[in-house]
């Protein structure tokens, strides 16, 4: 089974969050299980940099406003197609916007193109590849769904990942007449989105099949409060929905081995942590003692709660714990996080900043990762957490909901207790849950049984790339149909 990806990002190349460690993980998970995943990307400097020998497999005289070409190589063990449009990729900063955080005002262009492509190729643009399946990812790519829709390739199978609807590339109407998409596109079942066209819309109104990446969000989508005005929408295409929950890489993120961490362990070999939790101490500027220290790996934003962290700072000192958070964002965010860092010296540290070593080492050493996130689609964070055996604290929601398992009395007793939960999502009920934590920290025993159990959760790619096999085959079924 051929299946094309198209993304706009991709691990171990292009990040700036989960997407791309779910891009860059599943063609590897899923070559075991029959299943050939070719994936398309922009032709960024850093992509363009990571491969030599240039051999252009499709060229375009104009796409988008200029010469652009398309070149088959393989990096690691991904097999890519890499957009090579220099007018539209070519450009210092990051895959979205400039280096100071402002979006590239040409983005529609920029994706609508990368989209086309996908849709040409899905048509059998390339001589000798013809996908049986197209997998598109979040607004960037969604639009290849209406190009396939409205092209020639309105018979091959197609599916959308949202990894979270918070972003769904809406755009004015007067871009429309450059899209190259025929007229009757621009309608109420095609790209049309209040008046304007609207990239995800498109998509998830195109897609054979919807996914998003945990069934609890595939259901809270439905709803006006996480449904962010698509839910309507969502709702006709409930038959077509389904949640499949995002794996890691279990050998990047593997605590025996891990060349990032200062001392490598197993669940035996738990106590060697004490030389990674002396790395965060010293790092953060942390008093050495025997309190547990909660970490955030994280964005720092509204989505992901941090706001109810930082005004809770001072009651999560009170009971006992201390603070670790590496994180960038919102610029009030990161100032309302170093103020709290100030005032609470030794017990509370903050590096602003992305940095993908010191977050291996923090989930070596930390006691708990605390994710107190308003919508979660999935979450990675807590799956790393449960592999290293630093406890989660969750929001209970989204995918977050369906992977830790809270350590009320009866899955204490049951073993089966991963992390802790709370909800409400608000201070009162975050601090309830750190004072759970900093209790059965102070029990050795019990507390080491609770990571224990963590670690021994399946959190690798494995059952999901199965998910995905089943359904493209359901989605070929429907073809052959
Ligand atoms: P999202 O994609 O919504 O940001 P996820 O939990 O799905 O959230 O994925 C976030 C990814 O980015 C994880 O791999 C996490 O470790 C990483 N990450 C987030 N912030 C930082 C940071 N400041 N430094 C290093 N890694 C980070």
């Amino acid at each position: 089974m051929q299946v094309l990806s198209v993304t706009p990002e991709i691990f171990p190349l292009i990040k700036t969050g989960g997407l791309a460690d779910v891009t860059g993980a599943l063609p590897i998970a899923l070559a075991s299980k029959g299943v050939a995943m070719r994936t398309l990307i922009p032709g960024y400097p850093v992509v363009m940099d990571a491969f030599k020998k240039k051999k252009a497999v499709y060229q375009y005289p104009l796409l988008q406003g200029g010469k652009a070409s398309v070149h088959a190589v393989k990096i690691g063990e991904l097999e890519l197609f890499v957009l090579d449009a220099p007018h539209l990729f070519d450009r210092q900063g990051g895959p979205y916007g400039t280096a100071s955080g402002s979006d590239w005002p040409d983005n529609w262009r920029r994706f609508a193109a990368l989209s086309q492509v996908g849709g040409d190729i899905a048509g059998g643009a390339i001589s000798g590849y013809q996908p049986d399946i197209v997998h598109a990812h979040d607004w960037q790519s969604a639009m290849t769904l209406a190009y396939m829709r409205y092209g020639n390739a309105i018979g091959v199978p197609s599916l959308i990942t949202v990894h979270n609807l918070a972003f769904q590339g809406q755009f004015g109407s007067g871009i429309f007449g450059e899209l190259g998409l025929p007229g009757v596109a621009m309608q109420l079942d095609g790209v049309e989105y209040y008046g304007g066209v609207g990239f995800l819309k498109a998509g998830l109104q195109a897609a054979w099949a919807i996914t998003t990446v945990s069934p609890t969000y595939a259901q809270e989508i439905r709803s006006p409060e996480f449904g962010m005005g698509l839910d309507g929408l969502i709702n006709m295409r409930a038959v077509d929905l389904y949640g499949i929950v995002n794996g890691i890489d279990v050998d990047i993120w593997n605590p025996a081995t891990d060349r990032h961490l200062v001392a490598n362990y197993s669940a035996e070999t738990l106590e060697a942590r004490a030389l990674n939790r002396k790395a965060v101490e010293e790092r953060f500027s942390l008093e050495p003692d025997d309190s547990p220290i909660v970490c955030v790996v994280s964005r720092l934003t509204w989505q992901k709660g941090m706001d109810i962290l930082a005004a809770v700072v001072d009651g999560v000192v009170q009971r006992g714990a201390r603070l670790a958070v590496l994180g960038s964002g919102d610029a009030g965010l990161e100032g309302s996080l170093l103020a709290a860092a100030a005032r609470h010296r030794g017990r509370v540290g903050v590096v602003i900043g992305y940095d993908e070593a010191l977050s291996h080492i923090m989930q070596g050493g930390c006691d708990a990762i605390v994710i107190p996130s308003r919508f979660e689609p999935c979450g990675l964070t807590q799956l790393y957490g449960l592999r290293y055996g630093c406890v989660p604290v969750v929001a209970r929601t989204g995918g977050l909901a369906d992977t830790i398992i809270d350590a009320n009395e009866a899955a204490l007793s049951a073993g089966v207790a991963t992390g802790f939960q709370f909800a409400p999502n608000n201070g009162g009920a975050l601090l309830h849950a750190i004072r759970r934590l900093v209790e059965a920290h102070a029990r050795p025993a019990a507390w080491a049984s609770l990571q224990r159990q963590g670690m021994k959760a399946d959190v690798s790619w494995d059952k999901s790339a199965e998910k995905y096999v089943e359904l493209y085959r359901l989605l070929l079924s429907k073809r052959a149909a």
